[in-house]
C-alpha cells in the first residue's frame, strides 16, 4: 500500500519529464515554434544535410517548382560539403543550425558542450554563406534544461515541426508517408523531412503535389 503511494507519483513524474523532453512542442524547457499559426502557407524543412548527392537532387526539385525551404545542417557535414551549403544559400533557402555532431548522446551532454557545438556550427555556416544563423532545430527533437540554457547563451531560436514524416524509416512506403502528410496538412504547417534519406527526391515530389492539389503555397 505504502509502496504504491510512493511508486505511482514517481512513475507519473518520470513519465512527465520523459514527455517534456521528447515532445518538441511541450514547451517545458524551450519555447519551440512548431507551426506558423498566422500563415496560410506550408513550410518544408530538411534536416541532417548536406548530403553529397541527395541534397543536390532536393535542390533541383525545389528550383523546378520555385519553392524555398529551410535546411537544418549538421556542422560536420557542412564542413565536408561547403559547396552544397553555398548552393543552398545562393538559391535563396534558409539555413539553420542542427548541432555539429548530431551525436546520439547530445541530449545527455552538459550545456557547455552543447553551446560549443551550436557556436561551432553557426560560425562555420556564417563563414561559408556570409549570412547570420538565427534558428536551431534540436537533434531528435529532444529539449531539456541543457538545451534551454544553450539557446539562451547562443541567442538562437528553437524551431520544431507540426508534421513528422518518419521518412528516416526506410521500411515505410513513401506513398504512405505522402498520404499521411496530406491528412495532417493545415495552413502554417511545418513539415520535417531529411535530405539524406533514400528516395527523398521521390517523396518530395509526392508531397509537393499533395500540397499543390489542395491549392496551398509552400
Ligand atoms: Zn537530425
Amino acid at each position: 500500500m505504502y509502496l504504491t503511494i510512493i511508486i505511482v507519483p514517481v512513475l507519473a513524474l518520470l513519465s512527465y519529464f520523459v514527455w517534456a523532453s521528447a515532445c518538441i512542442g511541450s514547451g517545458r524547457y524551450v519555447r519551440c515554434i512548431c507551426r506558423f499559426n498566422e500563415s496560410e502557407r506550408i513550410f518544408l524543412s530538411f534536416d541532417d544535410g548536406p548530403h553529397p548527392e541527395r541534397t543536390s537532387q532536393i535542390l533541383d526539385i525545389l528550383a523546378q517548382h520555385h519553392i524555398q525551404a529551410t535546411f537544418f545542417l549538421i556542422g560536420a557535414n557542412a564542413q565536408k560539403h561547403q559547396e552544397i551549403v553555398r548552393r543552398i544559400a545562393r538559391e535563396g533557402h534558409n539555413i539553420g543550425n542542427h548541432s555539429y555532431t548530431h551525436s546520439g548522446f547530445l541530449p545527455l551532454k552538459r550545456s557547455s558542450r552543447l553551446i560549443e557545438e551550436i557556436d561551432a556550427t553557426s560560425n562555420l555556416l556564417e563563414t561559408i554563406t556570409g549570412r547570420p544563423v538565427e534558428w536551431y532545430r534540436p537533434p531528435f527533437g529532444v529539449t531539456n534544461p541543457m538545451t534551454g540554457k544553450a539557446l539562451r547563451c547562443t541567442g538562437l531560436k528553437a524551431i520544431g515541426w507540426s508534421i513528422r514524416t518518419f521518412d528516416t524509416v526506410s521500411l515505410i512506403p513513401r506513398k504512405w508517408i505522402a498520404r499521411s502528410v496530406e491528412r495532417q496538412l493545415k495552413p502554417g504547417a511545418i513539415i520535417l523531412l531529411h535530405d539524406r534519406c533514400r528516395d527523398s527526391d521521390i517523396l518530395l515530389e509526392m508531397i509537393i503535389k499533395k500540397i499543390k492539389d489542395k491549392g496551398w503555397s509552400i
